[in-house]
């Protein structure tokens, strides 16, 4: 699978797709969580730098099947109604979190755990949106740029792509946009 694969609402993936480089991330926030070798390779990389600097960063879901994808999706269905969920969480086989290039991140500090929404003021949100693309990583999911990725604003959710990351960065483009610029 190229790392600039696009899975999004209208570009889905089989019931059946799993990915075959998987590793365990080992996590403290959870165990048996699953990504991609190369994302994980370049998510060490960053977590160090980010250490370095004071900021504790790690991964809080990753590869997720599209049976669990399903779970999720239909429990916040359930919960909150489609208008709500549409934008929230994909159906199961239009996630990218089944590819295992997905990361959903969370923040350490002074013993506490931070996640979603709570990341997006902290300075080490702050620090993740100017910096992860140096480790081949985007904000997949930008504030202002809704219509165009399907979703809300997520602080937490990095895609990892590789080296198209520097000219999706300083582009301000998201990956929809950048695939249809180059016609990968
Ligand atoms: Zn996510």
């Amino acid at each position: 699978m190229e790392y600039f694969v696009l899975v999004n609402k209208d570009n889905t993936l089989d019931k059946t797709f799993v990915p075959d480089d998987l590793v365990d991330a080992k996590s403290r926030y959870k165990e048996g969580i699953l990504v991609n070798k190369k994302l994980l390779d370049n998510f060490r990389l960053m977590a160090k730098d980010a250490y370095n600097l004071g900021y504790d960063i790690d991964i809080m879901s990753g590869y997720r099947d599209y049976f669990y994808q399903e779970k999720l999706y239909n429990k916040l269905l359930k919960e909150k109604g489609f208008a709500y969920t549409f934008r929230k969480i994909a159906k199961a086989g239009c996630s990218e979190h089944q590819t295992g290039l997905a990361v959903d991140l969370c923040v350490y500090r002074d013993g506490k755990c931070y996640i979603e929404e709570e990341i997006d003021e902290m300075e080490e949100g702050k620090w993740l949106r100017e910096n992860a693309y140096r480790y081949g990583f985007i904000l997949r999911y930008p504030r202002g740029l809704e219509d165009v990725t399907g979703y809300d604003y997520e602080p937490w959710h990095y895609r990892y792509v590789g080296q198209i990351a520097n000219d999706i960065y300083f582009n301000n483009l998201t990956l929809e946009e950048y695939l249809e610029k180059t016609c990968k």
